[in-house]
């Protein structure tokens, strides 16, 4: 077994981990393609692409040309002011891929500044809009993940989110249930009742509506029907709301489209990008929006979007993420995704018959197997690097988003660890 370094477990705080108790951390010291090192030599074949953004695999030859070639030139210069070729090439790219509407690109920080960066944008276009100060909430449905900064953590589920531990900190959003009914099912159309309702009741104090589109993340890991969409942007129409999608996980092919919007057909009024975005070379992400919402905002009482972080359009960020474009372009991603969606689904297909196991679903290359209670994270993880593999479950849900480079053999073997892990229930 590899024990946490010593210095780190005193000093170094990890994601959603106590000081006192820390969970065990394992010490890498290279990653190539699909495999991480760790420091006595073992190799893990990588599941999480790194939290969804390692979508080439490690250490790409391409990707560190480019950085390299764009670190010779210039690494950052502020964009207040100053102008680069990087950020408007990568944004001329993004705008070949994003819903036709999409027209001003916002570049920010991180997946939970975009949605910080988005909701503001929403409450300056809807108070400009209106003339009311009033139309400032959001709502959403439950299970929803998007981030873990202030207004970010507001609109995540209120019981597996952080509404717990910040309590009467946060703003109070308007909830509703999430949609029961599953991607590739029947369609139930008391799903989006709840949502009629509020946004019936509620219109004016509603600046917008923000979901994660047909794959709801980290709070839940649940894959809804499209339809749920197309109703939600008929009702946003119906009562002035806005809509916006937080494509931050499911962005750059993960869902088997370029963007999950594209599953619904519907687009939203403003659109959160990021992990993908620099195939996780770099933190950076970006918000999306209509040249009407960007105009209406510039038509209010403050005239400018308000926010202009320091590393705004970072040059080696948008270096890197327009390669990372062009070789997403040059390849058949749709058939690479749906052959590892049909992988997944082969083998975690077994994963339905054991004991402890809930619910099985693979969408694009996600693949999720839910268990019955929530699972020890630590004690999972350490049978996963006994095992070669690295994944790590959050609550019920042990899932799957491999780096589109994996092979079909490695994609198996990370399956099969996976079954084997979960079929001995004192592994979780
Ligand atoms: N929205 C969604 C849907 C996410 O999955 C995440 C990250 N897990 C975020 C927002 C926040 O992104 P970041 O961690 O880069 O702040």
């Amino acid at each position: 077994m590899i024990l946490s370094d010593a210095w780190d477990r005193e000093h170094l705080w990890h994601p959603y981990t106590s000081a006192i108790n820390p969970l065990p951390t394992y010490k890498v010291v290279s990653a190539k393609g699909v495999r991480l090192r760790l420091d006595d030599g073992t190799e893990l074949i990588d599941g999480m692409s790194s939290w969804w953004c390692m979508i080439h695999g490690y250490g790409n030859e391409r990707l560190n040309a480019a950085a390299a070639a764009q670190m010779s030139k210039m690494s950052h210069v502020m964009f207040g002011g100053l102008t680069h070729q990087p950020a408007i090439d990568l944004g001329k790219e993004l705008l070949k891929v994003a819903p036709p509407s999409m027209h001003n690109i916002f570049y920010a920080d991180s997946g939970s500044v975009a949605v910080e960066v988005a909701m503001k944008m929403a409450v300056q276009a809807a108070v400009s809009a209106s003339g009311s100060h009033r139309k400032t909430n959001f709502a959403t449905i439950r299970s929803g993940y998007h981030g873990d900064t202030w207004n970010a953590m507001s609109v995540c589920d209120p019981v597996t989110g952080m509404h717990g531990a910040f309590g009467a900190a946060l703003p109070v959003r308007f909830f509703v249930p999430q949609p029961r009914s599953r991607f590739g099912g029947e369609w139930d159309e008391a799903d989006i009742r709840p949502m009629e309702r509020l946004l019936e009741e509620k219109h004016d104090e509603i600046a917008a509506v923000i979901l994660e589109p047909v794959v709801q993340g980290a709070g839940g890991m649940w894959f809804y029907h499209p339809e749920y969409l197309r109703r939600t942007r008929e009702l946003c129409d119906r009562f002035g709301v806005l809509l916006i999608f937080d494509e931050i996980a499911t962005g750059f092919w993960r869902t088997g489209r370029f963007f999950a919007w594209e599953h619904c057909g519907v687009e939203p009024d403003i659109m959160c990008i990021g992990k993908g975005l620099t195939a996780g070379y770099l933190t950076m992400s970006a918000v999306l929006t209509t040249r009407d919402v960007a105009e209406t905002i510039s038509r209010g009482e403050a005239g400018v979007l308000m926010h202009g972080p320091t590393f705004m359009g970072n040059p080696l960020s948008c270096a890197i993420a327009l390669e990372s474009l062009r070789m997403l372009g040059e390849k058949p991603m749709a058939d690479i995704v749906a052959r590892l969606e049909s992988t997944m689904k082969e083998e975690l297909a077994a994963a339905s018959a054991l004991p402890g196991v809930s619910d099985v679903r693979v969408l694009g290359s996600i693949g999720v197997v839910e268990v019955s209670r929530p699972v020890d994270v630590g004690r999972f993880q350490r049978e996963c690097v006994r095992r070669g593999v690295w994944i790590r479950p959050f609550g019920r849900n042990v899932y799957i988003m491999p780096p589109y480079i994996i092979s079909d053999e490695d994609l198996r073997t990370l399956c099969r660890e996976l079954i084997a892990i979960i079929s001995d229930e004192s592994n979780y």
